[in-house]
């Protein structure tokens, strides 16, 4: 059995990882598209298979991304203050400003902007 400590800790090493994470599918991403410029013009099939891959490990980044930002910690709802997992679904289509998203509580049914705590 983990103790609270022991998951704290691994949650916000996970939330680290966010970062890198993130950091790798837009830089992949950015220098796909910047890579492709130059042939454009002479090689246009290979310069859109460079936008797809940079794409593909952008959106592979991302999934992994927002499943760390679902699973590590929980989510603080903002009138009632009950703590909850939300489902991947709801992170995904959630607006958010850092770590602060819009979400509804599973317990009031309200919406708010819920902080992530560890
Ligand atoms: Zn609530």
């Amino acid at each position: 059995m983990k103790n609270n400590e022991e998951i704290q800790r691994k949650d916000k090493q996970l939330l680290s990882f966010e970062w890198v994470l993130g950091g790798i599918g837009l830089a992949s991403f950015i220098s796909s598209i910047f890579l492709a410029i130059p042939i454009v013009e002479t090689n246009l099939p290979v310069a859109i298979a460079m936008y797809v891959v940079g794409f593909i490990i952008f959106s592979v980044a991302m999934f992994f991304a927002l499943k760390i930002e679902q699973i590590a910690g929980h989510y603080q709802c903002a009138k009632c203050g009950h703590k909850h997992v939300p489902t991947f679904g709801a992170i995904f289509v959630a607006m958010h400003f850092g770590r602060t998203r819009h979400l509804r509580c599973p317990k009031c049914g309200q919406k708010s902007w819920q902080k992530k705590i560890i």
